[in-house]
């Protein structure tokens, strides 16, 4: 069965060499891979409505023949508009915009009996939808289907289709024996293709199998690295250079820095190779830790890297460091995938025989080619978008090198001693002082005009503006992210306002930041991508449409946007029509707690077992499915120990299926 789950993802009737490409930016290769791919919610499909029935803003399923359907605008603008009718004569436009090709589709010629789901408008005394799901009747089946998210620009139905076939690959396969084969099987089975009448506490059982054999695996991985953490390593405690750049600092360390810098010095100085994780709350100050750790080593002729989840994230940290050590007449680099051929060779020269002494980067600092001269320290910054053998891999570009891993997110302490059991902690409380707590409110969206009321005030003020859209694609039910900032650019016609979302190009998004940053645009647009790191001391207001969509530590994160100076910054949370009783309570938390781990502890609290499922906020060590903020009970009920249990058939087994839970490297 393994053997099926690493097939390569083409192996797929339907998926060729260009969907393939993307699905592997999305990190989706193999079958396994798009099998993790677990449904956000479940449908229920036993019966559809008439469109007499339905309610604005209700997710529904209509049944219903094309009548006619009409082209309007032009080119890329295009957009297809279509009359259901059914059978009680009612009717149902259906609006798909940028769907040229959809004119010519032969499925939906006049008179042919269609069925869609999505969520309906009335509209100047019409009932319409724009972009539902749909398909030709014959293909529909009555039940409950699961609800996929989009993936590497692809509709959640059309993934559902990929997934059905790879399930059925499977469930082809030869005869299982093994236990964890067994189970595996079952829980994807139950998940993916559920019974007529759903129960959802199976469903999430089966989460929690597939949960806990992802977490035996981490553990397996972590006791092999543990085995070669301990090793001599070079002494530094050479504090010239960190006094100078102590002495030119705006500011002075507050006092749970300058703690965490001791943690640090003592390590650097003991002769053993530091493996640290500092945990400190969003906008706490630890990029200026890092800075401290480079000069020690950098001091004594050693070279530092610092490798960050984003390019984005990148990108800001060599501006703010280049900022620090320029006065020093110290030279720092930037390395990612859109650093130029020539740019890049000379660099790697550059570090190869020392002459640069701090490089900053993404990920394509592990590439192969690039070799240090006298790599001392590594840094890792939002390490928990790294998985657990991927935070070490920096280290591997010397001999036995000081590893400083950074995070924000906030995980009670036993829970990262059991995730990161090879590590030690330094936890940095509080913020900078003269930090004012971000003034927060939940808005319903029919305020919108008042919003931008308050909107303007803020920007005669010279605030900048986040505001945050949960979706990047035009297929998806929702506002994107272009077309929430097209419609921002009508309402604040005086403003340049800009989109940001991971797709684009990197030097797209860097003159986005960068225009926002300076102050050249002052509304930013933007998917999730911002939601680690970015440091805009100006921004003064982020607004998050759809929050009710988002685990609260995600949106802690979020709103750690703003509020990065001594001005007072505020953080709107825009909920949806169809709130539940406890979607609104969580709301209401955010608006009240400040503390990032008492807010993750309270998302715990607050959610039962099916809210939970499909929904990830921390993305925490590269795991796929779990989520320390929500999964501390089973984290806390296997340890290190209960690998010693396993017989070596079963330590086998674990090695086997490792392929299958290949931690993810998160992306932007
Ligand atoms: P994070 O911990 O989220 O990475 P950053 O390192 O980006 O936070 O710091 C957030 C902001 O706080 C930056 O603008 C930084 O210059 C500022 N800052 C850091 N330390 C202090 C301090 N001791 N006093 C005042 N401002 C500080
Ligand atoms: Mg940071």
């Amino acid at each position: 069965m393994y053997a099926v789950l690493t097939q390569p993802i083409s192996i797929l009737e339907g998926v060729g060499p260009a969907l393939a490409k993307r699905l592997q930016q999305r990190q989706v290769i193999t079958l396994g891979d798009l099998l993790l791919h677990l449904p956000k919610s479940y449908h229920d499909d036993r019966q559809s409505l008439s469109i007499a029935q339905l309610q604005t803003g209700v997710s529904a399923r209509v049944h219903g023949k094309v009548l006619n359907k009409q082209q309007r605008g032009f080119g890329q603008k295009q957009s297809l508009h279509l009359q259901l009718v059914d059978d009680a004569g009612d009717l149902l436009t259906l609006t798909f915009f940028n769907a040229a090709y959809m004119m010519r589709d032969q499925r939906l010629t006049e008179g042919r009996k269609i069925t869609v789901r999505g969520v309906p408008e009335h509209w100047q005394g019409r009932w319409q939808m724009s972009h539902p799901e749909w398909q030709v009747i014959e293909r529909f089946q009555a039940g409950f289907s699961p609800v996929y998210g989009s993936l590497a620009g692809m509709s959640g139905l059309r993934i559902s289709g990929f997934i059905a076939k790879a399930m059925q690959q499977l469930q082809g396969c030869s005869p299982l024996d093994s236990v964890l084969d067994r189970t595996l099987l079952q829980a994807l089975t139950t998940i993916h293709t559920p019974e007529h009448d759903l129960d959802m506490s199976m469903i999430a059982r089966a989460h929690q199998r597939l949960k806990v054999e992802e977490w035996l695996v981490y553990l397996h991985a972590l006791q092999l690295q543990r085995a070669d953490i301990v090793q001599p390593a070079s002494i530094y405690h050479n504090g010239a250079i960190v006094q100078q750049l102590l002495q030119q600092l705006p500011f002075q360390l507050t006092a749970a820095q300058a703690a965490v810098w001791q943690d640090i010095t003592k390590d650097l100085a003991k002769g053993e190779r530091m493996h640290r994780l500092l945990q400190g709350d969003v906008g706490a100050g630890k990029t200026v830790i890092a800075a401290l750790a480079a000069a020690m080593v950098i001091a004594d002729g050693a070279q530092a890297a610092l490798m960050a989840p984003t390019e984005v994230l990148a990108t800001q940290h060599h501006v703010t460091l280049q900022g620090l050590f320029a006065p020093l007449g110290i030279e720092v680099a930037l390395l990612t995938g859109s650093t130029g051929i020539k740019a890049r060779r000379q660099l790697l020269e550059n570090l190869a025989d020392g002459r640069l002494s701090l490089l900053i980067g993404t990920h394509a600092l592990l590439t192969e080619d690039v070799r240090f001269h006298h790599l001392a320290l590594a840094m890792v910054d939002e390490q928990h978008r790294f998985g657990v053998q991927q935070r070490w891999f920096l280290t591997e570009k010397g001999a036995s090198v000081h590893l400083l891993a950074m995070t924000a997110t906030p995980i009670p302490r036993s829970l990262a001693m059991a995730i990161y059991g090879d590590m030690d902690l330094s936890l940095m409380q509080g913020l900078p002082p003269g930090r004012k707590p971000i003034e927060t409110r939940v808005l319903a969206q029919e305020k919108f005009p008042e919003l931008l009321a308050g909107m303007q005030r803020l920007l005669a003020q010279d605030g900048r503006i986040y505001w945050i859209v949960p979706r990047i694609d035009d297929d998806e039910a929702g506002i994107s992210v272009g077309q929430r900032a097209e419609l921002l650019q009508q309402q604040l016609p005086e403003e340049r306002v800009l989109a940001l979302h991971g797709r684009m190009k990197p030097k797209e998004k860097h003159q986005v930041l960068s225009d926002f940053a300076s102050g050249q645009a002052r509304v930013l647009v933007s998917t999730t991508v911002v939601e680690v790191g970015v440091n805009v001391p100006e921004a003064r207001l982020i607004v998050i449409e759809q929050a009710e969509q988002y685990g609260l530590a995600q949106l802690h994160q979020l709103r750690g946007r703003v509020g990065r100076s001594s001005e007072q910054g505020y953080c709107l949370l825009v909920a949806g029509s169809e709130l539940s009783t406890t979607a609104m309570q969580r709301l209401q938390k955010m608006r009240d707690c400040h503390d990032g781990l008492e807010l993750a502890e309270m998302d715990l609290q607050l959610r039962g077992a099916g809210d939970a499922i499909g929904v990830r906020q921390s993305g925490e060590a590269g795991f796929r499915l779990l989520d320390p903020a929500l999964d501390g009970a089973l984290i806390r009920s296997y340890d290190l120990a209960t690998l010693n249990r396993l017989s070596p058939k079963q330590k086998m087994e674990l090695t086997a299926i490792s392929t299958f839970w290949r931690p993810t490297m998160m992306h932007e």
